[in-house]
This record gives structure tokens, C-alpha cells and sequence, in this order.
């Protein structure tokens, strides 16, 4: 998967906004995630940037075949710090009274959970790197200490 810097680097840089973003970093941002496409940076059309846009479409082919993406817990090295559990994004919108800060959420089907001491994959159809909204949210995976949070990309 390219990272947003390898993407940006090829984008026009002027910052324009007619993409409707206000950098070309953010619109890198949301190339990446699917929520905008080439095409909505009219730039890129122009005949001196050809070279960059055909090698923005083969990375961005990547993207565009990634489908769900599986999330899996190497239970060696969780150490149970429930990390990803409060700062998951789903868990603070639907629980803020107790994910928010940091408390054990009440939600029935969390994405989520601790238990015996190692976080359990209970409800992955809640995990927003799912479904047709699909986003590459990563936020998990960044907040594990232990690097026990892995994504599988089905492609
Ligand atoms: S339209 Fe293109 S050049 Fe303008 S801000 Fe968006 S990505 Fe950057
Ligand atoms: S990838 Fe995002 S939505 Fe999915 S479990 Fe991790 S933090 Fe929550
Ligand atoms: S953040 Fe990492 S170590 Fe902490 S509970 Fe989650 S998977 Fe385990």
C-alpha cells in the first residue's frame, strides 16, 4: 500500500483547492482511503504531469483492489493494555461515556475486547476498514505498544 507522502510527492503541490480539499496532502489523504479519485484533480490532466499521474494510477491500482481487510491480534505479544480498545473510533463514537476515557465500554458487540488478558476480535463487521464506507483506518494498530495489531489485505 503506498504511504500518503510517496502519493503527494507526485501530486501538483499548489494547493489549489479545486479537488474540493485544501491541500494537496489532504487530498493525497483521501486518494488513499477512496473517498476521492485522480479525476478530481483536474491538474493532473495537464500534459506536464503526465509522467506522475500515470504512476499515481498504478499505485493507486492497489488501492482500488483492496477489498476488506482482516484484523488480527498476535496474542503473543498483546499484553491486554486495552490501548486499542478505548481509542478505536467506532467504540468512542458509540460508548464516549466509557471508551472516551478510557473506561471498559458497555457495548454488547464491541469491535474489540479484552478478555482473559489478551484483546479478542469480537464484532469485525463494526471496524470501519469494512463494508462499502470502507476507510484505511489504522487507529489500532498505531496506539499498540507491542505491534500485536496486524492487517490482512485480501487483494
Ligand atoms: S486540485 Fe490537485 S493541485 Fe489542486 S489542491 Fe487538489 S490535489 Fe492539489
Ligand atoms: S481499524 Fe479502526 S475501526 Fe477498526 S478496530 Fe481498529 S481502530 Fe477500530
Ligand atoms: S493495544 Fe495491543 S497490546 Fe494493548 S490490548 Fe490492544 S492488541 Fe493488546
Amino acid at each position: 500500500m503506498p504511504s500518503p507522502m510517496e502519493i503527494y510527492k507526485l501530486l501538483p503541490k499548489t494547493n489549489c483547492g479545486r479537488c474540493g480539499e485544501k491541500t494537496c496532502m489532504s487530498f493525497a489523504f483521501k486518494l488513499l482511503s477512496g473517498e476521492k479519485k485522480l479525476k478530481d484533480c483536474e491538474l493532473l490532466f495537464d500534459e506536464k504531469y503526465s509522467i506522475n499521474r500515470k504512476k499515481l494510477e498504478e499505485m493507486l491500482a492497489v488501492v482500488e483492489k483492496a477489498k476488506e481487510t482482516g484484523l488480527v491480534v498476535n496474542e503473543d505479544l498483546c499484553i491486554g493494555c486495552a490501548n486499542c480498545v478505548v481509542s478505536c473510533p467506532v467504540h468512542v463514537e458509540k460508548d464516549p461515556y466509557n471508551a472516551a476515557v478510557g473506561r471498559g465500554i458497555e457495548m454488547e458487540e464491541p469491535i474489540l475486547r479484552i478478555e482473559d488478558g489478551v484483546v479478542k476480535v469480537i464484532n469485525i463487521s463494526l471496524c470501519r476498514r469494512y463494508g462499502k464506507e470502507r476507510t484505511l483506518c489504522v487507529v489500532c494498530r498505531e496506539n499498540c505498544p507491542t505491534d500485536a495489531i496486524a492487517f490482512v489485505e485480501e487483494i
